[in-house]
């Protein structure tokens, strides 16, 4: 199986001197092309750190993180937006919206702001909005939403550019049962009929037998990783 994400002996510290914080101790595994991996473990054990180290959005201590074969370290800032843009969607517990644009022009944002033109992605965006079950929310601003509606509409944002990993942090922390077994529901779906490879990191256990992979952190170390049936 081809990995499209590696994390070689990555640690991380906040801070320095006396004042030192170590969140990640020399973590390493790989994420296979298709997989639906759940990081778990309780809350300050570093996951969003791990997840947003993954994404490219903050820099290791030390140790290495490829994503498909290359080392963002080497990286210009400017070829690493490049790869987040076009490789990966990012989902956020509180849905991160633009709340003064509709549900179609927040799905869309990608699109626009990377100075495409959105008529081309129409019938993409039809074919989402079916997906998420918000065809007919699509001129809604997101404060006439639900929680649930919300993080379906980040979801749909995420999906547009057609991105072969989606990064979630905390994707239903936020949210009744109902509405986040709807959401896991929607990652399944995603992976499955588009094989978008999905990460996502929580803190609650029952939250983490929607995948097909278990990594469980704690004190900065990885304690299980396994493979998860069902
Ligand atoms: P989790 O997502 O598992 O709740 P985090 O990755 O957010 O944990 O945080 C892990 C630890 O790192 C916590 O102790 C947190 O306070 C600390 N931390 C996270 N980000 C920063 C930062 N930017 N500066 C200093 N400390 C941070
Ligand atoms: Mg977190």
């Amino acid at each position: 199986m081809k990995k499209v994400i590696e994390v070689k002996n990555i640690c991380k510290n906040f801070g320095s001197g006396n004042n030192i914080t170590k969140v990640l101790n020399d973590i390493t595994f790989d994420v296979e092309d298709g997989q639906f991996l759940s990081i778990m473990g309780p809350s300050g054990c570093g996951k969003s750190t791990l997840l947003y180290l993954m994404g490219g959005l903050d820099a290791p201590t030390s140790g290495k993180i490829l994503i498909k074969d290359r080392d963002i370290q080497k990286l210009k800032d400017r070829e690493i937006s490049r790869i987040q843009r076009s490789d990966i969607g990012f989902v956020f517990q509180f849905y991160n919206l633009v709340h003064n644009l509709s549900v179609e022009e927040n799905i869309l944002l990608p699109i626009s702001m990377s100075g495409q033109r959105v008529k081309k992605y129409h019938k993409k965006l039809d074919e989402i909005l079916e997906i998420v079950g918000l065809k007919d929310k699509r001129k809604y601003i997101p404060s006439h939403l639900s929680g649930g509606q919300q993080q379906r509409v980040a979801i749909a944002r995420a999906v547009i550019t057609n991105p072969s990993i989606i990064l979630a942090d905390e994707p239903i922390g936020n949210l009744d049962s109902k509405s986040g077994e709807r959401i896991m529901e929607l990652f399944r779906h995603i992976n499955n009929e588009y094989g978008i490879t999905i990460i996502q990191v929580t803190h609650d256990k029952s939250k983490s037998l929607y995948g097909n992979r278990l990594i469980e952190l704690y004190d900065g170390i990885i304690v299980e990783d396994k493979v998860v049936a069902n």
